[in-house]
């Protein structure tokens, strides 16, 4: 299908084409009692998720001495930034009331991005399932923390294709374990990504094309070898479930931090966006915990709005950003994906309010007023997140049908989800904070 015939039938589309910011309402959006019943996934399969990670946090504990703080749990704080909120409303055109909040999983120990979530879980998962059939593990999970649990693990292998940030998650997890890790990074990826796995003895394949290819020749090389496994970034449920389990962890800490969240108290999550992975477990979560009174919003870059394009045509993994004559280059490497999840797509496709889309220069505004106002650094493709508190007011379907009156918008709280940033380098922070 062409360009052209592709804006006439999808004319959204239109802006997004002309490679300028836009938003895009999600018209297939659905109260999540109906929604509910349509999923590929439930509530137990979180619980699921959820009981692993707590199995394994002995392990993680022992190994990883910054996760002791909270006992081997890899969690991230959630922060106010009123600042930022002010910088927002009064130089970006939002209009926000109420508190905006950062949950900072650019602080995620181990290796400081969203990634920590999905992909170590899904090491995890995928190790303990080795152990059981093995006869290594009889219920202490300080047992993979040993010679002979890493001798064991070493006759396996582990591929990922990445931007980044999952194969330094996957790498530095599947390494502690003791598995030959091998890391296909996109051209995108950047060095000090590289070389920091190449450190902890992990194998980088590096590709001159984008994330797909690297993907793809990830997946080809893995099926060669029967004791290999393949994180399938594009269409896995357990990276999914490893991300969903955020939205418990945050609605604790609404609570301790005293936030309602309910009929009069409606939340606003705004979540960046790559493959979709990430943004769409933990708005499947957000859904579980929430139903109505949460409103997600994936926020992508002009160039590289795959997800975008997916949900709004329906077609999903069957549509790219270079279909649209977009060249899926972006300075937001963590969001560099030419073609959705297809399996993430359809998974969300009743529950996402929106995606919104951001130009790269706004990201390093954003980015350097955090730094001032806040004295928090995070990277540019979490930066994306403020995009979608910016872009809110102009969401009028949402706001009409869902009955968000200006007095339900007084009592709102907005998250701004900060994706990563930890790990980037000093050298790298004094480039993008100097950046104009
Ligand atoms: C991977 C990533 C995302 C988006 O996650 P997807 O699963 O690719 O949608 C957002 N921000 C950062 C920093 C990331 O590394």
């Amino acid at each position: 299908m062409d360009i052209k015939s592709l804006i006439a039938r999808f004319p959204a589309l239109a802006d997004a084409a002309a490679q300028r910011e836009t938003v895009w309402e999600n018209p297939a959006v659905r109260p999540f009692d109906e929604a509910k019943s349509r999923l590929p996934l439930t509530e137990a399969d979180v619980d699921d998720a959820e009981a692993r990670l707590a199995r394994f946090a002995p392990f993680l504990e022992k190994h990883f001495p910054e996760t002791a703080p909270r006992r081997g749990v890899i969690e991230s704080p959630l922060t106010d930034i009123p600042h930022m909120r002010d910088y927002l409303n009064e130089r970006r055109g939002a209009r926000l009331d109420g508190r905006l909040l950062l949950k900072r999983d650019s602080d995620l120990p181990i290796s400081g991005s969203v990634k920590a979530r999905g992909g170590i879980y899904e090491v995890l998962k995928h190790s303990e399932e080795l152990a059981l059939e093995n006869g290594l593990l009889h219920g202490d999970y300080t047992v993979f923390d040993t010679q002979k649990s890493r001798d064991f693990f070493h006759q396996y292998a582990i591929h990922v294709g990445s931007t980044g940030n999952l194969g330094l998650s996957i790498g530095i997890m599947g390494a502690a374990i003791g598995y030959r890790a091998t890391v296909h990074m996109s051209a995108d990826a950047k060095q000090w990504k590289k070389d920091l796995l190449r450190e902890k003895g992990v194998t980088v394949v590096e590709y001159a094309s984008d994330y797909s290819k690297a993907v793809q020749e990830g997946r080809a090389l893995a099926q060669r070898d029967p004791r290999s496994y393949f994180v399938d970034d594009e269409n896995s449920a357990d990276l999914f479930l490893g991300y969903a389990v955020a939205a418990r962890r945050l609605k604790a800490q609404l609570a301790e931090m005293r936030i309602a969240v309910d009929a009069e108290h409606p939340l606003f999550v705004y979540l960046p966006c790559g493959v979709g992975g990430a943004p769409g477990g933990i708005a499947f979560g957000l859904k579980q915990e929430f139903g109505d009174d949460v409103f997600c919003i994936f926020v992508e870059p002009v160039q590289a709005c795959c997800m975008l394009l997916g949900m709004a045509t329906g077609l999903h993994s069957g549509i790219c950003v270079q279909d649209f004559g977009l060249t899926g280059l972006t300075a937001a490497d963590g969001l560099a994906v030419g073609r959705p999840s297809g399996f993430v797509g359809r998974a969300v496709a009743e529950l996402v309010s929106g995606v919104v889309t951001v130009g790269d220069a706004v990201l390093f505004d954003d980015l350097r007023a955090l730094a001032d106002g806040e004295g928090i650094f995070i990277e540019p493709s979490a930066c994306a997140a403020f995009q979608g508190a910016v872009k809110l007011h102009d969401m009028k379907q949402l706001l009409a049908s869902q009955n968000l009156t200006e007095e339900r918008l007084r009592n709102a709280a907005h998250v701004a989800w900060a994706t990563g940033g930890s790990m980037v380098p000093a050298r790298e922070r004094e480039a993008y904070l100097a950046a104009h």
